[in-house]
């Protein structure tokens, strides 16, 4: 394919060096006006295979694997700063790929630059454990890097999601290959270059982007990659853990989701419009903790559904830099086809769309992915829309009859990332808290998010856990010493402990 007249390809890095002749190039068509916004060169198998071999050959070396924690926190407060520094300039990168409306982008960066301080911290604060002896010796659990970390992420937050993975795999000590989405290289291009300029050694980490189903296998089954970190959908996520899985390496999986937002009749129904509203519209519903499913007491359904429409016809579909835009596009037009598919199948399922359901009608928006927040009722929990992960600003609103029936429906899924459970009552709150199968449980509030606090899903949506302490342990490996205190030999089997 050729080049965008008068205008470079992007270049990715491998070494600390900017690598511009590839045989192909990944071009950007920007989702909220339908124009190209440039081209990105496009990493092979041969240039994976470098950036694997120049990871393990920069991580292996003592400036990197030697470095003291309080020195690599250095680093990872310098990149902070540099995110903040250029802020602008990485969430444009986001805006113009996958139309996030400007705030959230902005906002993402902000976030992205407090995980860098937070894994800074903790790297510098995080020890070593003496364990209690059985013998005459003193024995000690020690973290080390797995070596050189394949970090693969999707398109719809790519500033936040790369963030989440690079931070912590670079204050554990690890080399990393980023490969970004397809959709959205060049945050992660900006946040190698800044990673760089903070001080990083050349080659600790580098960015190939690639289609993921061309040079996604070789990156994973690359001999040399000790460690695969992937956040994307369950079907490639389930490829990755079988080829991981031959080599004997970790893949944490951070992978899709369905997640019910349970409204009981006693809440406090206001605040759980607003949450409900939030949290499946913002971000244009292309978020994996996004609560798709809403069930809603059968007594205050029809009260809390008008709320959420009223809420929901408010919001304001713009594009992404307007001032005031609430949700932009969906961040590609085959993603907004599938939504179109989605709802239409509802429609054909006998399901009833009480508002949205059509792209904007505004000419301004006609050359964008755009489509209208979308509430659909009268269906089962069983339906394809209720069980499919959509991606998109379509909320599924189920009715439930009391406790039991409610914790049934809400499980019956093959995801589990996230819940929201909204009760003035604190027992009940604590009992079906307990009973969901979800690695987040809101209660009373949606979506807040922390960098120190695990992250993760059961069932379908994923394995190990991202972000706070068990993050950074995350991409280290174990070991254990014993030291003999003695000066006979005294171990062995023979010896009863
Ligand atoms: P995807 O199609 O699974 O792609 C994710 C990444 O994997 C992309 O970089 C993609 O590259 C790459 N890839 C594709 N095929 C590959 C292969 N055979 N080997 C290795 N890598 C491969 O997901 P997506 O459509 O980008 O993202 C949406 C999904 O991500 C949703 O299911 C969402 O729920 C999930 N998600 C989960 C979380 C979480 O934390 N649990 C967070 C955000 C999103 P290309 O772009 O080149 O295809």
């Amino acid at each position: 394919m050729s080049t965008v007249a008068g205008v470079k390809p992007v270049p990715f890095l491998i070494g600390g060096q900017w690598i511009q002749d590839t045989p192909s190039y990944i071009t950007h068509v920007n989702p909220a006006t339908g124009e190209v916004n440039y081209q990105v060169c496009a990493g092979t198998e041969a240039h994976i295979d470098a950036a694997v071999k120049t990871a393990h050959a920069a991580a292996s070396k003592a400036e990197w694997r030697g470095m003291l924690p309080h020195k690599r926190a250095e680093i990872l407060n310098k990149i902070a700063d540099l995110m903040i520094e250029r802020s602008d300039l990485l969430a444009r990168c986001q805006m113009l790929e996958n139309g996030k409306v400007w705030k959230e982008c902005k906002n993402q960066v902000i976030n992205g630059a407090a995980t860098f301080r937070y894994c800074a911290a903790a790297i510098e604060t995080l020890g070593s454990e003496i364990t209690p002896p059985r013998g005459n010796y003193l024995s000690m659990t020690v973290y080390e890097p797995w070596g050189v970390v394949a970090a693969i992420t999707p398109w719809n937050s790519p500033i936040t999601l790369t963030c989440n993975k690079i931070a912590a795999a670079l204050a554990a000590g690890n080399g990393v290959v980023l490969k970004p989405a397809s959709y959205t290289p060049t945050s992660g291009i900006e946040l190698g270059r800044i990673a760089l300029d903070a001080g990083v050694p050349p080659g600790v980490l580098n960015v190939v982007p690639g289609a993921g189903s061309k040079i996604g296998d070789a990156l994973v089954t690359h001999p040399l990659v000790r460690m695969v970190s992937f956040t994307g959908g369950t079907e490639v996520g389930r490829r990755i853990s079988e080829l991981a899985g031959r080599k004997v390496i970790p893949a944490v999986l951070e992978l899709g989701g369905k997640s019910p937002h349970i409204i009981f009749a006693d809440a406090n129904l206001k605040a759980a419009a607003d949450a409900a509203t939030v949290a499946i519209f913002e971000g244009t519903g292309q978020s994996c903790t996004a609560g798709s499913r809403l069930f809603v007491e059968r007594k205050v359904y029809d009260e809390v559904l008008s709320m959420i429409m009223e809420r929901a016809r408010a919001l304001r579909v713009d594009l992404p830099d307007a001032p005031g835009a609430q949700l932009g596009p969906s961040a590609s037009f085959a993603q907004r086809d599938f939504v179109e598919k989605m709802v239409e199948g509802a429609r054909q399922e006998g399901s009833e769309i009480l508002i949205g359901g059509s792209r904007p009608s505004d000419p301004r928006l006609a050359k964008g992915a755009f489509y209208l927040p979308t509430i659909v009722t009268g269906v089962t929990n069983k339906s394809t829309i209720a069980q499919q992960e959509i991606f998109g600003p379509v909320l599924c609103a189920m009715p439930f009859d009391n406790e039991d029936d409610l914790i049934q429906q809400a499980n019956d899924t093959t995801f589990g990332l996230a819940s929201g459970i909204w009760t003035a009552d604190y027992k009940r709150a604590w009992r079906v808290a307990r009973a969901l199968e979800a690695g987040m449980v809101w209660i009373n509030t949606y979506k807040q998010f922390s960098t120190a606090a695990p992250f993760g899903g059961f069932k379908d949506s994923g394995l190990g856990r991202e972000k706070g302490l068990q993050g950074i342990r995350t991409y280290q490996q174990v070991k254990t010493m014993f030291w003999s205190m003695s000066d006979t030999f005294d171990g062995g089997f023979s010896i009863a402990k």
